[in-house]
């Protein structure tokens, strides 16, 4: 079952019982204090915290996300990913716990010839947050599921809040047993690489106040009116289904693999370390792909900090590869081909995309060309005298001259065995931030003149005409 059709199913069976299908909004959030939105709830919140009355009691998405936290475990585990779409059901006062428990179960275990997705039940685990009595015992009736498949575990895993007063409630996570291959069979709460989370539901229930974190907070009352937010993950399912190892050789990624090891000549499934390098490649290329579609440009900071990363990390691993020149032309082209049916958008943007791509690669290379050789002289010289620390000011000039990222020459000193004197770095680059704001304040001796909006408030309301004129 391709992907996109994993994707599809989804949206036909909540469309069909009811949800408003909501296209997915762009991974650059709205909200100015948040990068990236992280997943499916995210468009919602308004209508979910009772900000905003639903315009629909039911909804449902397929919602593009990026978590950067995720970033470490990218080609480690097999289910993470910086980019990934999270399918949801979402109900605003309408159905509740019972609802949310019947339609995941129905989806996941009817047969794939009438809509479903086929697992079979024997396969599945749940976890429930211990107190929800109401959640075991459905689990129990709709589901069938024997005790030793319900797992009572505590709020850091199955409990939803915001930190803050407001709802919250428990929520039951759905897990799919790959078998005693990958692990002993303790359940979910054992083993997270033997049981793959796939589905998390949340129960928003309650009214909390007195919050002093995400665990712990007094529930003030049952809510007027209960809300279901749940987030599945498509590539979760799609790997399992699509009976390969782990999320990176899905249809909508491992072409990219593949292209990475024709290009370096070495195989997949040979090298461990080239395995993860060729998964990293595979997975920051399409994030790349997908972030810039969605209009974020490399630069220095914030959104486009992290796009560079995801780049920039994408060209090293292809060196560590063994590959010196440059391969974003075939890569962003291969992982475009796979995204398209999905997202024709990434076609039609693709010229703006790779003209970006290609131009960060380019730089980035000769980057790594000049940096790289003052970074092993410093590595060797240090190891020679005996130390396992990098000196900060290498580090600093690296990163001032040469423009080598602080993160890039963490990770190959580390490589190497070594660490970073952190702390002389980071005060070289306090000092060096202070010698600019100095720089600035002693050229610019005045404030931007800001009387001319006075001006235009002085005009009186204007009408905005850019949707028809
Ligand atoms: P995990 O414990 O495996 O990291 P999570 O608990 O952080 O997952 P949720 O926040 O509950 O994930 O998100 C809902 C669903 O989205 C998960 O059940 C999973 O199927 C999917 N998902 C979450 N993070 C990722 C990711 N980085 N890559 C792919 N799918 C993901
Ligand atoms: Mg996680
Ligand atoms: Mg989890
Ligand atoms: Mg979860």
């Amino acid at each position: 079952m391709k992907t996109s059709e994993i994707r599809q199913r989804w949206l036909d069976y909540f469309g069909e019982r009811g949800h408003t299908v909501v296209p997915s909004a762009s991974l650059v959030s709205e909200d100015p204090t948040v990068m990236f939105t992280i997943a499916g709830m995210v468009p919602f919140i308004p209508y979910l915290t009772g900000l905003i009355p639903a315009p629909y009691p039911r909804a449902t998405s397929v919602q593009k996300c990026i978590r950067t936290n995720d970033i470490e475990e990218v080609g480690k585990t097999p289910r993470h990913g910086t980019f990934f779409q999270m399918t949801g059901n979402f109900s605003f006062g309408d159905y509740f716990k019972e609802g949310a428990i019947g339609y995941a179960w129905e989806l996941l275990t009817s047969a794939e010839s009438s809509g479903g997705y086929g697992f079979d039940e024997k396969d599945l685990w749940v976890t429930v947050y211990k107190d929800d009595d109401e959640a075991i015992a459905l689990w129990k009736r709709i589901a069938g599921l024997p005790d030793e498949r319900i797992q009572r575990l505590d709020k850091d895993t199955n409990y939803w809040s915001t930190g803050h007063p407001g709802p919250a409630g428990p929520s039951s996570e759905i897990f799919f047993d790959r078998g005693p291959a990958y692990g002993a069979d303790g359940g979910p709460a054992t083993d997270d690489d033997r049981y793959v989370e796939i589905w998390n539901l949340v129960f928003m229930q309650y009214a909390i106040e007195n919050v002093t974190s995400k665990t712990n907070f007094d529930i003030v009352g049952e809510l007027p009116s209960k809300n279901i937010d749940t987030g599945l993950g498509l590539e979760r399912v799609a790997f399992l289904k699509q009976g390969v190892e782990n999320m990176y050789e899905i249809d909508q990624v491992r072409p990219v693999l593949d292209r990475a090891s024709e290009l370096s000549g070495r195989r997949y499934g040979a090298v461990h370390d080239d395995d993860v390098r060729m998964r990293v490649i595979a997975d920051h290329v399409r994030s790349s792909l997908m972030l810039m579609s969605d209009g974020v440009t490399p630069s220095n900071e914030g959104r486009g900090y992290i796009l560079r990363r995801l780049l920039r990390r994408s060209v090293r691993a292809m060196r560590l590869l063994g590959v010196d020149g440059p391969s974003f032309p075939e890569l962003f082209t291969v992982s475009r081909d796979a995204m398209s049916a999905s997202y024709p958008e990434v076609s039609q943007n693709f010229d703006r995309i790779s003209q970006a791509a290609y131009g960060e690669e380019d730089t980035f290379l000769h980057t790594l060309e000049s940096g790289t050789s003052i970074l092993d002289l410093a590595v060797d010289s240090s190891k020679k005298a005996g130390k396992d620390v990098l000196a900060g000011d290498t580090a600093f000039l690296l990163h001032d001259t040469y423009g080598f990222p602080i993160d890039l020459t963490l990770e190959i000193a580390d490589e190497a065995g070594l660490t970073v004197d952190r702390d002389a770095f980071d005060s070289l680059m306090s000092q060096q931030k202070q010698r600019a704001k100095a720089d600035a304040k002693s050229k610019k001796s005045h404030v931007a003149d800001l009387s001319v909006y006075s001006a235009f408030r002085a005009h009186g309301e204007t009408q905005f005409l850019g949707y028809t004129e």
